[in-house]
C-alpha cells in the first residue's frame, strides 16, 4: 500500500524535474495518481515546477473534490483513463514541444500518430493514436481520449499534446519521457529517408511487452 504523503512528495519531485528539463512550461500540463479509492490531481493553474505536495487536489473516481486545492480543468481526461484501465496507477499529460509538433502536423496519421523508429516507445508505450482537436478541459476531449484508452496506454491530442498512463507515478513519467523522445527523433529526422522498425520487429516487441 502506497503512503499518500510519500506519493504526494514523489509527484512534486518528478514534476519539478519535468519542468526543469523543459518538458512542461508555465501552468501547462497536469498529472494524477491513484491512491486507494481516490485520485490525486495537480491543481488548476498550478505550475508543475512548483507543486506543493500538501495542496495537490484529491478527487473521487466520479470527480468530486474532497481535498487540496481545486483540481485541474483536465481532471475528467484523467478520470476517463482510470475508468478504462484497471492497470493505470498514474496519468501524465504534457504539452511537451516535440509531441505537440507532431499533434499539429497535417501529415500525422490519427491511427498511428507516432511511428516507432527505435524499440523503446514500443517497449514502454506501444502504438499511439491521435484524437481530433477538442477544446482543453471539454467533455468531448475527455470522451474521445477515453474511447481510445482501453486499447492504448498513450493518446496524442490534435493541436494540444499527449496523455499517457503508467502503473506507478514514476512509470507514467518515464512513459511520457520516452514518448517525447520518440517524437523528437521523428521531428528532427523529418524529410530524411528513415529505416522504420518492420512489422515483424513490432510484432515481436508487442508479443513480449504488450500492445499498450
Ligand atoms: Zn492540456
Amino acid at each position: 500500500m502506497t503512503d499518500e504523503g510519500e506519493l504526494r512528495r514523489e509527484m512534486a519531485d518528478l514534476c519539478r524535474s519535468l519542468f526543469e528539463r523543459g518538458l512542461a512550461h508555465g501552468s501547462a500540463g497536469n498529472v494524477s495518481a491513484r491512491i486507494g479509492n481516490h485520485i490525486l490531481v495537480s491543481p488548476t493553474n498550478s505550475c508543475l515546477g512548483r507543486l506543493d505536495p500538501a495542496r495537490i487536489s484529491k478527487v473521487t473516481f466520479r470527480g468530486e473534490h474532497v481535498g487540496g486545492d481545486k483540481p485541474s480543468k483536465e481532471a475528467p481526461l484523467h478520470l476517463g483513463i482510470y475508468r478504462e484501465r484497471s492497470d493505470a496507477g498514474a496519468v501524465v499529460h504534457l504539452h511537451s514541444t516535440y509531441a505537440t509538433v507532431l499533434s499539429c502536423l497535417a501529415e500525422t496519421d490519427p491511427d498511428d500518430a507516432m511511428a516507432p523508429i527505435t524499440p523503446y516507445l514500443m517497449m514502454r508505450v506501444g502504438r499511439v493514436p491521435m484524437v481530433p482537436y477538442h477544446p482543453p478541459g471539454s467533455d468531448a476531449l475527455a470522451e474521445a481520449v477515453r474511447e481510445k484508452a482501453g486499447a492504448h496506454r498513450a493518446v496524442l491530442m490534435a493541436n494540444h499534446g499527449f496523455v499517457v498512463a503508467g502503473k506507478t507515478f514514476e512509470d507514467a513519467v518515464f512513459n511520457a519521457e520516452e514518448l517525447e523522445e520518440n517524437a523528437k527523433l521523428l521531428v528532427l529526422t523529418r524529410g530524411q529517408r528513415l529505416r522504420f522498425l518492420t512489422s515483424a520487429d513490432i510484432a515481436a516487441l508487442e508479443a513480449k511487452f504488450g500492445k499498450g
